[in-house]
């Protein structure tokens, strides 16, 4: 079985990953390859963030692997907190605070659409290839629902009345950002 490293160490979003591209591709966690770095997330972009981090695994341990990066995208602040998304309300603040800060600063606004937006960086065999995926929906006005982690609580995705903390993680990786990039990145794989 193909072997790709995962550059993350997100359990979350490791697990959604693997329960989407398992059992065709055996995914190799960061801390599987024993990589407990901190890798910077300089860049200003989603794309820049996502290269970097892949290019950093590639050059250090030579191995086929991918990196995403995802931000949430909120129309009414012009697109924030889009790649500052996890750390909206500071470096040491954790998904309740960002949480929190985005429904304040969202307090009275009537347009309440974003989006989840995910790009995914894969280098192959040395070559770079890009993935893209995103979700359009809403901002609740209150945090709902256990599942899932980061500002899932308060995104409704379009043509559902529940968070994606309320859909639970089977029902979100059919729609997401991420399950979407994902798809594009497995269909190239297995062209
Ligand atoms: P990252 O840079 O890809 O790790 O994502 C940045 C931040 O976006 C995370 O820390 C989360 O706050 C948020 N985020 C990313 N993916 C999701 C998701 O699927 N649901 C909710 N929040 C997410």
């Amino acid at each position: 079985m193909k072997k790709l490293v995962f550059a993350t160490n997100n359990s979350h979003k490791l697990s959604e990953v693997k329960s989407i591209l398992e059992p065709v591709f055996k995914i190799i966690s960061l801390a599987e390859l024993n990589c407990f770095d901190d890798i910077p997330e300089t860049s200003d972009t989603l794309e820049g963030n996502a290269l970097i981090k892949a290019e950093y695994i590639y050059k250090k341990y030579q191995v086929d692997c991918f990196a995403d990066d995802t931000g949430l995208e909120v129309d009414a602040l012009n697109g924030a907190p889009g790649v500052y998304s996890a750390r909206y309300a500071g470096d040491n603040h954790d998904a309740a605070a960002n949480m929190k800060k985005l429904l304040q600063n969202m307090e009275g606004a009537a347009n309440r659409a974003a989006r989840f937006r995910t790009v995914i960086t894969l280098i192959l065999d040395g070559e770079i290839y890009n993935f893209e995926g995103q979700v359009c929906g809403h901002i609740a006005t209150e945090p709902r629902g256990d599942a899932g982690f980061g500002y899932d609580p308060i995104f409704v995705p379009d043509g559902y009345n529940k968070s994606f903390a309320e859909l639970g993680l089977d029902e979100k990786n059919k729609i997401s950002h991420r399950a979407l990039a994902v798809k594009s990145l497995t269909e190239f794989l297995l062209k």
